[in-house]
């Protein structure tokens, strides 16, 4: 099995230099970093002068032989294993309650046993998920912090063990790289900051030929949705749902009415994110609605 670690990227580019090239559906391991390049900062200066730059590195980039632009990387999440403690930081002008906090905190969280220890009566289950995950962007480089079409910092809780991914391929190889693990995180991030903790991501890797997404998609055990990111959060709601929208017409038949009515009734717009450089949301749908999935709907 292919393992990498130590070989990370600040931004998602075509320009960077494979770490590894892999063929389509082979196993690896990716080693990743806290979100804070796994550097224990306890004091608030530090903490302020962090760029989107300096933060967020991913782990890669993979090479995977015979994707092009126009295909599909498919990426199943077999196992996230998380180090036993994690960091979550408070920081002025951040996240939805930033311009309440007064000084910025750091506060490191041990992980037992599947729990996360908040506070001496708060202990967290956690479901660890993958903050940061995507390929090459169709242009130019795109810092880790940010999410786009690409994947990127989606910060999508339901990006975890057993589900898998599904991202546009834009440039040779796709150029695969992950990071930004979080032992726990709420939907929305509300205070910019999951658990932020060092991990071992596994996933199997193919490449999907004949079918083309313009957004990353996903599917769990049970549902599958789509994802969008956009600096206007309402736009991204607007992409998300009518991409959910778009499958189920094609996939049942049904007009643009049914569709929507369809997914006002049973859908679930969720947030991913709402503190990032672009907002993302997904829309979920429960795969019994669709008679089981089948990516040759993305078609
Ligand atoms: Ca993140
Ligand atoms: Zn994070």
């Amino acid at each position: 099995m292919v393992r990498i670690d130590g070989a990370a990227v600040f931004s998602m580019s075509a320009e960077h230099l494979p770490a590894v090239t892999v063929k389509s559906g082979e196993t690896i391991t990716f080693v990743t970093r806290d979100c804070y390049n796994n550097v224990k900062r306890d004091d608030t200066p530090e903490l302020r002068s962090l760029g989107w730059d300096e933060i967020n590195p991913a782990t890669g980039p993979v090479y995977v032989e015979g994707a092009v632009q126009g295909d599909v990387l498919r990426i199943q999440i077999e196992r996230i294993r998380v180090a036993d403690s994690g960091v979550m930081v408070a920081i002025p002008g951040e996240g939805v309650l930033g311009k309440m906090v007064k000084k910025g905190v750091v506060k490191r969280i041990p992980v037992q046993d599947g729990m996360a220890l908040f506070s001496e009566d708060i202990r967290i289950p956690c479901e660890p998920m993958i903050g940061v995950i995507g390929v090459a962007p169709p242009h130019g480089a795109i810092p880790c912090g940010e999410p786009g079409c690409h994947g990127g910092n989606m910060d999508n809780s339901r990006i975890r063990e057993g589900a898998t991914l599904y991202l546009p391929v834009f440039h040779e190889g796709g150029l695969l790289a992950m990071g930004d693990v979080h032992a726990c995180m709420g939907d929305g991030e509300v205070m910019c900051s999951g658990l932020e903790i060092p991990a071992e991501v596994t996933v199997t890797v193919d490449v999907m030929k004949g079918i083309s997404i313009k957004n990353p998609m996903m599917e769990d055990a049970e549902s599958f949705y789509t994802i969008a990111s956009d600096v206007d959060l309402e736009r991204a709601i607007f992409l998300a749902v009518s991409d959910m929208a778009k499958l189920v017409m094609r996939k049942k038949n049904m007009s643009l009415e049914d569709a929507g009515m369809l997914l006002s009734a049973m859908g679930n717009l969720q947030f991913c994110q709402v503190v990032d450089p672009k907002r993302t949301v997904r829309m979920q749908l429960k795969k019994s609605v669709l008679d089981g999935f089948d990516p040759g709907m993305f078609a």
